[in-house]
């Protein structure tokens, strides 16, 4: 089965984990500020804090812009659950805005017109979390400037855009958000097995999570000044939790971000293959702004809404890993118990219902891609 996206690990990544693993630390050690300074210097941000899931970076984002309950987030619903389980994480309600389906990405008009509407009845989020879909960066102009008339904070969520351009600035930057999370899965830009990372412009909320990533504990001595007579204190100020990333996975994440503009090169260049492959015929792809550069985490194709299921069965008989991304938030079990039903967002259902992520990635041949491309024209008889 050729896979929609993978990991690519060479033999410089398989050198740094074993150095890691004959090092003295496994965790705790050099290897993770090390990742976050070479993951600063990439993304423009001054802080970075790299935990152990893209799930626990935007937990502990909610959490550091002090998210709890009675708060409301909103977030896209064409994403990955983990952007709306962080809000109820900390105790907060989230709702979902509408998207542009054109990008698949969360609708500045739609925003604009829900905003207006929840200052009208007092109930306004406290936190918007945009996502990056596929890894072309939203419309992050139009949100700031949406976010800061209504005194509301950002959070992008671009797990999928390690690498993308915006305004030519690399996103995660923070120039529209008070912070950017990351995702390091295997599928997604750069792998650290599983891991994930925020970046923020904000010391203090910087020095918050880095507390919360390891039990709202700390060694500071300027907080601490009994440290001097007392070195062995450590003072738990709130509760936090253990989501430190190990020094086996920020190696293997420095060696791979070494290699991201390798990876970014090759994921373009078969990008805009399929994009003139797919020119006049039934399948559309995503638009791209102007505004940046996609790091194309996702080729996601639009197709027939009455073709897809059984173009989906066909191509997975083919050999052909594809994929389907996402299924609307909200109509999963858990969220429509939440009282959400079909229908609530239209453009993001009719997204669904005709949305395809074929293969992208690293080790895609040439051949193997002109043979997928002749396989979904066929199937769906073009
Ligand atoms: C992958 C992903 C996440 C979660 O990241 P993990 O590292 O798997 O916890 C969150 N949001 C989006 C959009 C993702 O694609």
């Amino acid at each position: 089965m050729i896979p929609y996206s993978c990991q690519d690990i060479n033999e410089a990544d398989e050198r740094e984990v074993l150095r890691v693993l004959r090092s003295d630390f496994l965790t705790q050690g050099e290897e993770v500020p090390a990742f976050e300074q070479a993951l600063a210097e990439r993304a423009d941000a001054r802080e970075v804090i790299a935990v152990n899931s893209g799930t626990s970076a935007l937990h502990l984002a909610c959490l550091a812009l002090g998210l709890s309950s009675g708060d409301i987030v909103w977030t896209s619903p064409i994403s990955f659950t983990a952007s709306a389980n962080c809000a109820l994480y900390c105790g907060a309600t989230v709702d979902f805005v509408d998207i542009d389906s054109e990008t698949g990405n969360l609708s500045p008009t739609v925003l604009a017109a829900k905003l207006a509407e929840a200052e009208a009845s007092g109930c306004l989020p406290k936190i918007i979390i945009p996502v990056h879909f596929a890894g072309q960066s939203c419309d992050m102009d139009s949100i700031a400037r949406l976010a800061r008339q209504y005194g509301v904070k950002v959070i992008e969520d671009a797990s999928h855009a390690l690498g993308a351009d915006y305004k030519d600035r690399p996103v995660g930057g923070c120039r529209y958000s008070d912070v950017t999370v990351f995702s390091f899965h295997p599928v997604k830009m750069i792998t650290t097995g599983e891991g994930g990372a925020l970046t923020t412009n904000d010391a203090a909320l910087a020095e918050r999570a880095r507390a919360l990533r390891t039990h709202g504990i700390t060694r500071d001595p300027i907080q601490i000044p009994e440290l001097k007579s007392e070195p062995w204190r450590y003072e738990q100020r709130e509760l936090g939790f253990n989501y430190r990333m190990t020094d086996i996975e920020a190696a293997l994440g420095r060696s791979q971000l070494a290699r991201l503009d390798a990876f970014l090169e090759t994921r373009r260049r078969l990008a805009q293959r399929y994009l003139a492959a797919f020119r006049d015929s039934p399948v559309t792809t995503l638009s791209q702004s102007p505004d940046g550069e996609s790091s194309w985490h996702l080729m996601s194709i639009q197709v027939p809404a009455d073709a897809r299921a059984e173009l989906f069965h066909r191509l997975r008989s083919d050999g052909i890993g594809v994929n389907v991304h996402y299924i609307p938030i909200y109509l999963q079990p858990f969220y429509r118990e939440a009282g959400f039903t079909a229908g609530y967002c239209d453009a993001a259902e009719r997204f669904y219902a005709g949305a395809l992520s074929i293969p992208l990635q690293t080790r895609l041949s040439d051949d193997q891609q002109s043979w997928i491309v002749s396989r979904i024209l066929q199937h769906l008889g073009a």
